[in-house]
């Protein structure tokens, strides 16, 4: 990427990449926001560090953390545990998650999360809530309401830089059109129209969960420093997001990475895509729910089931597992990863069936491109997804942190919007 040394690995991930441009000003823009970006994702640097891991003068690094001060993006203060009697005070440069927040939400097919992240990633404050009425209008209010009744707290944020919203479905990057969300229901809803109309000065983006699953592992997770990686999302259906030579693969429209849709069993079961025999047919939680003879559990007893339930050779879990290892032999031969993490259900039946989903696996991939796989649970849990979804959110703000926090954002003292 042109313009990128110096940008902290995780940033070159990036589903926007802003090139720094051959002006004066476009340079200083792009260099505050690989500033940013370091600490944003590595805490706390003196500016010694900041000075070596970007590779400019001490100087200029002075002059990009004074400004970031004055946007009150970063303070300067003594890290803890350091006496001021000890000579010459070493300061560090530390990301202020108390005035620089953003928005995070995750809308699955049961619930709707919601959560204010600080700048640095903490997660401030968050809201869930069932959702009863599965339409894109409906659901774009429950989450427009929980925004409202997070920023109602007078311990909140002062700048909201944006909203990343994450959802189970084939998503239009351009417009946050959600062209297909099987287990939503939901075909060419306009969703991030929907969030960005009641959510008036927040600028709103949506993102598929697993493309955001596999960016918060590749920044904060099990996958930093790791360039070939693939996250495998499983709620209801199966997703897939792609990181490949250190950037997020996005195909022509944005769509890639359908691995719950890949044909494994020609004429198997119906997808709710219309088509049959898809990886999410054998491994979903409908197949699950089918194989431990519990059609009708919630989701929460469907785990718990997983959870406790045998895994050995020739246990109903052990053939969900054994599709599963046919699945990830796919994607192994196909983009040769060094780390496949599987999150959601899928993380409970490989935990409790490993061996099914190995030997399954060993089986259908070629070898050469297997010795180099580790396979994975997610490091960041449940919030995986979530904190893709906040990422996503700070994008604009790492491209150009003066732009964005100058322009008159959705602030905490706006009256709440009814
Ligand atoms: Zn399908």
């Amino acid at each position: 990427v042109t313009g990128s040394k110096g940008r902290p690995a995780g940033v070159q991930a990036a589903r926007q990449r802003v090139a720094p441009g051959g002006t004066q000003e476009g340079l200083r823009r792009h260099n505050l926001g690989t500033l940013l970006a370091h600490l944003h994702l590595a805490g706390p640097l003196s500016r010694a560090e900041l000075t070596a891991r970007m590779g400019l003068n001490r100087s200029t690094i002075a002059g990009l953390v004074s400004e970031l001060a004055a946007l009150d993006a970063v303070r300067e203060e003594r890290p803890a545990g350091v006496q001021a009697s000890a000579g010459r005070p070493s300061l560090v440069v530390q990301p202020r998650s108390d005035t620089v927040q953003a928005v995070a939400a995750d809308v699955g097919v049961r619930q709707v999360t919601v959560a204010l992240a600080g700048l640095g990633g903490d997660v401030v404050t968050r809201r869930q809530r069932q959702v009863t009425e599965p339409t894109p209008e409906a659901v774009a209010e429950l989450l427009a309401s929980l925004v409202r009744t997070l920023l109602s707290d007078p311990a909140a944020g002062r700048h909201i830089v944006g909203a990343g919203v994450s959802i189970p479905g084939i998503v239009r990057q351009r417009d946050g059109c959600v062209r297909f969300a099987p287990n939503l229901g939901w075909t060419d809803a306009p969703f991030g129209e929907l969030v960005q109309r009641r959510l008036e000065g927040m600028r709103v983006h949506v993102g598929n969960d697993a493309d955001l699953g596999a960016l918060a592992e590749y920044r904060r997770g099990a996958a930093r420093g790791v360039d070939n990686v693939v996250f495998i999302s499983c709620e209801v259906g199966v997703g897939g997001g792609l990181i490949l030579d250190g950037r997020s693969l996005r195909g022509a429209g944005g769509y890639a990475g359908e691995l719950g849709h890949m044909t494994v069993r020609p004429g198997g079961r119906p997808c709710r895509c219309g088509a049959r025999g898809c990886w999410e047919t054998e491994v979903g939680a409908a197949a699950i729910a089918q194989a431990l003879g519990m059609p009708d559990a919630s989701m929460d007893d469907l785990v718990a089931a997983v959870r406790s339930a045998p895994g050995g050779r020739g246990s109903a879990l052990a053939e969900i597992a054994g599709w599963v290892g046919v699945g990830v032999a796919n994607v192994v031969n196909l983009v040769n990863p060094q780390l496949v993490i599987l999150g959601g259900l899928l993380e409970d039946v490989f935990v409790a069936a490993e061996t099914s989903v190995r030997a399954s696996l060993s089986a259908a991939a070629l070898s050469a491109p297997a010795e180099q796989l580790r396979l994975q649970v997610p490091e960041l849990g449940a919030d995986t997804v979530l904190a893709g979804a906040a990422e996503l959110a700070w994008e604009d703000l790492l491209a150009d942190p003066a732009g964005v926090l100058r322009r008159p954002g959705h602030r905490v003292s706006d009256p709440p919007r009814t």
